[in-house]
């Protein structure tokens, strides 16, 4: 029988129409839990009032990069220590709209005490943090936080500015919670049989970090395999337009002579794959890496035997047909955010 699981939407546009093979996929690629001693994740919660050094360690597992000074400094704050003990674990998106404001202004504070430890990043906090309040704070890692506020986060914001953008993502991260929550519902129930269950707040988190790395990026690669069959998330079944169930024929959309690569670089519009390298590269049209030079040279005089040129719409267009990755030097991924 056919699962008809409701589409999940976010504020900032993004769908998943197949969220469960997406988390799946997560699953199989990403650690989210323990193998071998290789890291570890949503199996290592633990939900006590007290952070203490295996909660740092097992933070560290998932690349939080907390030094032994800042675990000491973490482990013997008690004004840290005091707000997680009056931080209740409740689901993030099951917090009344009346309490919201309290909840949220008690996160607040407990953000700010860790971040006003020396050196520490958002991203360390809310990984300590989401270990011991896993159904209520989302890890807010760099690729999430972009993902939701759209602002890219070197080293340029002030602690300040960094808690700011917290309790925007805690906000936008609660409202897709509730206007989905019959599907996150749903979504969670299909993924019972999962060895480590999962909260509605780490399916969020989920979502927006593969989006994020795997579509918008073309960063497909974990270290348990090459994510792919779940990057394709718009509403028609992509059955139909799918090269790989087309068997062995080429894929579509290739750019076969020089005034069809004029046309497409005239245009600017789409993303082109050049499959000369291994894994095949994403470009802007107006990359200068796409040279006509180049493009004679692979197309014309090596009649592409060491590489061909295909246009996509979109870069997540060229992972899902190529497992292409994003060019460094123009960023494809740039100008898209995940919208239809
Ligand atoms: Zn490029």
């Amino acid at each position: 029988m056919v699962n008809l699981v409701a589409v999940i939407t976010l504020a900032n546009g993004a769908v998943f129409a197949r969220a469960e093979e997406r988390v799946r996929e997560y699953c199989e690629v990403e650690v989210y839990r323990d193998k071998d001693y290789r890291g570890g994740y949503d199996d290592h919660q633990n939900i006590t009032d007290r952070i203490a050094a295996e909660d740092v360690e097992a933070a560290n597992n998932m690349r939080a990069r907390l030094s032994s000074l800042d675990r000491g400094r973490i482990t013997h704050s008690p004004e840290l220590q005091e707000r997680l003990a009056a931080t209740r674990d409740v689901e993030l998106g099951e917090v009344e709209g009346s309490r919201w404001k309290e909840v949220k202004s008690g996160l607040g504070l407990l953000f700010s005490s860790f971040l006003s430890l020396p050196g520490t990043t958002l991203a360390q906090c809310t990984t300590v943090l989401h270990l011991k309040r896993p159904h209520l704070i989302p890890v807010l890692d760099p690729h999430v936080v972009r993902f939701m506020t759209g602002n890219d986060f070197g080293n340029s914001f002030s602690k300040g500015e960094l808690l700011q953008m917290a309790l925007e993502c805690l906000d936008s991260a609660r409202a897709d919670l509730v206007s989905n929550r019959t599907q996150f519902s749903e979504l969670r129930s299909n993924l019972a049989d999962l060895p480590t269950p999962l909260s509605g707040v780490r399916l969020h988190g989920i979502l927006c970090w593969t989006q994020e790395n795997w579509v918008n990026r073309a960063d497909i690669a974990g270290p348990y395999g090459v994510a792919g069959k779940s990057l394709n998330q718009r509403v028609a079944p992509p059955a139909a337009v799918s090269a790989s169930q087309a068997g062995e024929s080429e894929p579509a959309g290739e750019i076969r002579n020089i005034r069809e690569f004029r046309q497409v670089k005239l245009r600017a519009e789409g993303v082109i794959v050049t499959t000369g390298s291994k894994p095949p590269r994403a470009h802007r049209a107006l990359c200068r890496e796409l040279s006509e030079e180049r493009f004679t040279e692979a197309v014309v005089f090596n009649e592409g035997k060491k590489g061909r040129y295909y246009l996509r719409s979109a870069l997540a267009e060229a992972v899902r047909d190529f497992q292409a990755v994003a060019c460094m030097k123009c960023r494809p991924e740039r100008p898209v955010i995940g919208r239809e």
